[in-house]
């Protein structure tokens, strides 16, 4: 994401690349689909195992999510769950939603990173 106020950058995007892997117009990794949301593997993993769990409502950010998304976004980090298990994560996992600029935020759509498969540091980068 360019350095400037994200907010600018919200009111004028365009269909993120999520969009297109939901509309099955790019290829990807999946590993679950149900009616709200996708969950596939990230293409540049920082991780053994990286994938990322996307709602199929083409959220920008968290600044753009309302109180009525509310069971959306907790949809996430539960499929995050369950997809942890089911690729293995017996260890542990770190669920991470980058926001905006400050965050590192790279697509405008939003979505919930799950990284595991080795040890994690803290503080983040
Ligand atoms: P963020 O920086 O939080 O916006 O994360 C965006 C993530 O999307 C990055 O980890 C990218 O590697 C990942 N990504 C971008 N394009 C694709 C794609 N076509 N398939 C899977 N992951 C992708």
């Amino acid at each position: 994401m360019q350095d400037e106020d994200y907010t600018n950058l919200v009111s004028r995007r365009k269909d993120s690349i999520f969009v297109k892997i939901i509309r099955r117009e790019i290829p990807a990794n999946i590993i679950f689909e149900d009616d709200s949301c996708f969950a596939f593997h990230d293409s540049c993993p920082q991780a053994p195992t990286h994938f990322l769990v996307v709602p199929k409502k083409p959220i920008a950010c968290m600044l753009e999510a309302e109180d009525c998304d509310e069971s959306l976004i907790g949809h996430l980090i539960i499929v995050g769950k369950k997809c942890a298990s089911e690729v293995g994560l017996k260890k542990g996992y770190r669920m991470v939603i980058n926001e905006g600029t400050d965050g590192g935020q790279a697509v405008l759509h939003i979505h919930v990173h799950v990284l595991g498969g080795r040890q994690m540091t803290w503080p983040p980068g």
